[in-house]
């Protein structure tokens, strides 16, 4: 009893902006949860309205409205397209937080969060065991896909995963070579002129599967002069222990981070993952309002956080690269290669980036853009969604796929390392060869090309 007291004392924190709402429906037409199901549950409004009757709801079916609650991909959709600015991700967000506060967490969660996304060397350890028997009793990475996805034995795996196609972890995570990078922009620290420094947060899911994207980022600052340092013990931005409800495991993270990169001098902390800048600008100030000791540092440091692409064109000229295509007499010029761009939810909707990736990516004479249909549709990813509504998810990130097919373009990208996941599983689940890149990857494969040139 005591515990549904200190709840609805929470909740009643949430009262003022949930009254916000005022049930016109317009939510409905943008959630992409509702789009599937058609269930009133499901979209913001039918969330809202729990809110206002949570208490009796959790006295009487407790699993019953945190499976509602969690039925949400945190898109940020309904609130861009809100008449009446209700802040529903912050809602929601907070609204888990207190039932996660008085109900606790699920073993496995609470094991995943607290004993390993918590400390970054023992995620490292589980992320390192993980690519290991992925390669063992998995199928094998190429038969699928050219991005190696496999698809997972289902005798050893979890149902969630069965049916998945998950890209494999990396040989080497990317903070493995950082300390070789750092020599490697202090070797050339004499020519620097730029004065611009950049502190580099790269996120988990770049360090352990996609280091390439990483990469391509050293490789554009140091064609471009630009300094940069990486502190060394980076774990992940908080993300997945925020939307689990798990406050303590996303404020120890907050934590650890802050004392990481406080005390270096630079100009921009940029990210190459839209929910890493996300979080580290948007909801790191607003889940440390209460912690007066971090405030402070925390809106310091969100200041200067910035997407990779938005950082590129601010601070780096991003010129027409001219590809020459060598073609031989009595030859046709070859099309250039199509591309199509998907734009993150947590860029688009939550930070207002969407030009700046695409620059990176039409400004070549081989390459043409090519826009598709819901281009800043969800991908129906959501963190750990894909797992707990695999059904949804796979319905969502079908349609997703299938807008991307109608392009009829050879490549995909997109700024988010999760999205990117889940286009992987999406497109190589129709066993259809599209490839799935990082802005950053095209941007500095060309610069590679016409530096050979
Ligand atoms: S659009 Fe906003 S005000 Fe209208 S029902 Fe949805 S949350 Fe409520
Ligand atoms: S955040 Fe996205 S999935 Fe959740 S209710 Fe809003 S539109 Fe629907």
């Amino acid at each position: 009893m005591n515990s549904l007291i200190k709840l609805s004392h929470e909740i009643r924190e949430l009262e003022k902006e949930v009254a916000l709402c005022s049930r016109c429906g317009m939510c409905q037409s943008v959630c992409p949860v509702f789009g599937q199901t058609l269930h009133e549950a499901d979209v913001a409004r039918g969330k809202l309205a729990l809110l206002d009757g949570i208490i009796q709801e959790i006295f009487d079916n407790p699993k019953g409205a945190i499976k509602r609650l969690d039925r949400c991909l945190l898109c940020g959709s309904c609130m861009v397209s809100c008449p009446n600015s209700v802040p529903t991700m912050e809602l929601f967000l907070k609204a888990r937080i207190a039932i996660t506060s008085v109900m606790g967490l699920p073993y496995f969660k609470k094991t995943l969060l607290k004993g390993f996304l918590a400390k970054p060397e023992a995620f490292d350890s589980l992320a390192r065991y993980g690519a290991f028997f992925q390669k063992l009793f998995f199928r094998k990475p190429d038969q699928f896909h050219d991005a190696s996805c496999a698809g997972l034995s289902s005798i050893m795996i979890p149902r969630a995963l069965a049916s998945r196609h998950v890209k494999n972890p990396a040989d080497v995570p990317f903070h493995k070579t950082v300390l070789t990078k750092l020599e490697k922009v202090e070797k050339i620290e004499d020519k620097i002129d730029n004065r611009i420094k950049v502190a580099f947060f790269y996120g988990c899911l770049t360090d352990k599967i996609f280091p390439e994207i990483a990469e391509s980022f050293l490789y554009i600052l140091k064609r471009k002069n630009i300094e940069a340092v990486i502190p060394v013990g980076q774990g992940c931005c908080g993300i997945p222990a925020l939307s689990s409800g798990d406050f303590e495991t996303f404020l120890a993270l907050m934590r650890l981070h802050l004392e990481l990169f406080i005390d270096e001098e630079f100009d921009a902390l940029v990210t190459p993952c839209a929910t890493c800048t996300f979080t580290i600008k948007k909801l790191w100030p607003l889940f440390a309002e209460n912690e007066t000791a971090l405030k402070a540092k925390v809106d310091r440091l969100a200041e200067k956080t910035m997407d990779a692409s938005e950082f590129l064109v601010s601070y780096a000229s991003i010129e027409p690269l001219e590809v020459n295509v060598p073609v031989q007499p009595g030859e046709v010029k070859p099309s250039p290669q199509k591309i199509t761009y998907h734009d993150p939810c947590h860029l688009k909707k939550s930070l207002k980036v969407f030009k700046e990736p695409r620059m990176l990516l039409s400004n070549y004479a081989d390459m043409e853009i090519v826009e598709m249909a819901g281009a800043d549709e969800c991908c129906g990813m959501g963190g750990s969604f894909t797992l707990s509504h695999q059904e949804l998810s796979i319905e969502i990130g079908s349609k997703k796929a299938g807008n991307i097919v109608a392009t009829g373009c050879e490549t995909v990208a997109t700024s988010c390392p999760a999205c990117m996941l889940q286009i992987i599983d999406m497109l190589s689940r129709k066993n259809l060869k599209i490839k799935v890149k990082h802005p950053l990857e095209i941007y500095a494969n060309h610069l590679k090309i016409n530096a050979d040139q």
